[in-house]
């Protein structure tokens, strides 16, 4: 008999699959067997991937394209991002400080691979991007999680960052706009935060993967310009999945110390060799072509994201902070716990998400995946109909608990 205890890695053991991604194919498959579900799981721009990127991915192809690449990426796509960074926050990085990975996701990935030693603790805002935990651990990390409240949006409170510090701490994660709550970090809170870190030497971790989805003036409060000093001790990622609804092709970026990037170049070229071909030069066009798609998007993003906010505060005992940023509103459903439906107690998050996908279905990702039990997350990067509707089932199902 198969012993899992026997067979498997403990590491693998020791962490659960990315709920995101398990309740969508749960979502997808409920809908391809004929339920009607309305689908607020993932978080997946609604939009094709612009015509000229595919066009730059089917031509890479036709031109034969298709062969290995350096293990960091295209040096013009490299350079592209050095262009970018140059041009829209004024920092300067050269190609060699520069890696493309397999989506944002992988860049982060092979950031904690090359940074942690079992038992380096890595500081992780909660409510967090379900991936983070499972991925420090998965490089021999410690996740430590800092709590951030509601009552203060979600920004960060530094003399909780405090609370959390010991001489094992190693790094920092900031993911602003923030998946799942939208929170924008604020300037003051960020110069904080990298006080600390300059006087720690601990590594800054920037996801900055929402950055083009921001509802504020400007551009969105980063920690390299609270404390520009700090650029030698931050790694920067992002990709082009969100900003040009290019998922699929799955290409992100990393920018950083030179021997970071090294480091991360060493395990891309010992486990995927390079980022997919065809896909590093859709991207390139993506980054070097007309730049009005995520503009677009924002405003396509914006009556969502009103209309859900509203919806969900108009219930009553609900609670839910305008996300600044991202597609995803995060509402309170606390009041709602201990409530029954049929004699079944909704104990928490993972009851409720449940139940609004057997009673509702409505699909969305229990706040317990993001470490805040209180919280439901739905993406509205879906169509305002869609929203619509699905509001108007969670409404109902939250009227029949008793
Ligand atoms: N980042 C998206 C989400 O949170 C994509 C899925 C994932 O990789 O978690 O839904």
């Amino acid at each position: 008999m198969f012993s899992e205890r026997f067979v498997l890695a403990d590491r693998v053991l020791n962490v659960a699959p990315s709920p995101t991604l398990a309740v969508n194919a749960k979502a997808k498959a409920l809908r391809a067997a004929g339920a009607d579900i309305l689908n607020f799981s993932v978080g997946e721009p609604d939009l094709s991937t612009p015509a000229h990127v595919c066009e730059a991915g089917k031509r890479a192809i036709e031109e034969g394209r298709t062969r290995y690449t350096p293990a960091a990426g295209i040096l013009e796509l490299r350079q592209a991002v050095c262009t970018k960074l140059k041009e829209e926050q004024g920092w300067d990085y050269q190609p060699d400080d520069v890696q493309i990975s397999c989506g944002g996701k992988h860049g982060l990935y092979n950031i904690f691979q090359a940074i942690l030693n079992p038992g380096d603790e890595v500081l992780i805002f909660a409510p967090y991007w379900v991936s983070y935990p499972p991925m420090v651990q998965l490089a021999g990390g410690t996740p430590v999680i800092v709590p951030l409240r509601q009552e203060r949006r979600f920004d960060i409170d530094p003399d909780v960052v405090a609370r959390y510090i010991t001489d094992k701490t190693k790094a920092i994660v900031l993911n602003s706009p923030s998946n799942p709550t939208g929170a924008v970090y604020s300037l003051a809170a960020l110069a904080e935060v990298a006080r600390m870190a300059l006087a720690g030497g601990w590594l800054v971790i920037t996801d900055d993967m929402y950055e083009e989805l921001f509802y504020g003036e400007g551009r969105v409060p980063h920690i390299l310009h609270a404390d520009p000093r700090l650029q030698g001790q931050t790694v920067l990622s992002n990709g082009v999945s969100k900003s040009f609804a290019m998922t699929g092709w799955r290409i992100g970026y990393s920018a950083g110390p030179r021997e970071v990037i090294r480091a991360m170049n060493k395990i891309q070229s010992q486990s995927t060799s390079n980022p997919a071909a065809p896909s590093q030069y859709a991207a390139l066009a993506a980054l070097t072509g007309p730049q009005d798609f995520p503009r677009q998007m924002r405003e396509a993003f914006l009556p969502r994201r009103a209309y859900f906010v509203d919806a969900l505060e108009a219930i009553a005992g609900v609670s839910c902070v305008a996300p600044m940023g991202a597609f995803y509103v995060f509402p309170n459903f606390s009041a709602y716990y201990g409530k029954t439906f049929n004699g079944r107690v909704i104990d928490g998050s993972v009851a409720l998400a449940d139940y609004f996908l057997s009673e509702a279905q409505v699909a969305s990702v229990p706040g317990a995946a993001f470490g805040a039990d209180d919280f439901i997350r739905f993406s509205f990067a879906t169509s305002l109909d869609t929203i619509k509707q699905g509001m108007a089932r969670i409404k109902q199902a939250l009227a029949a608990l008793r």
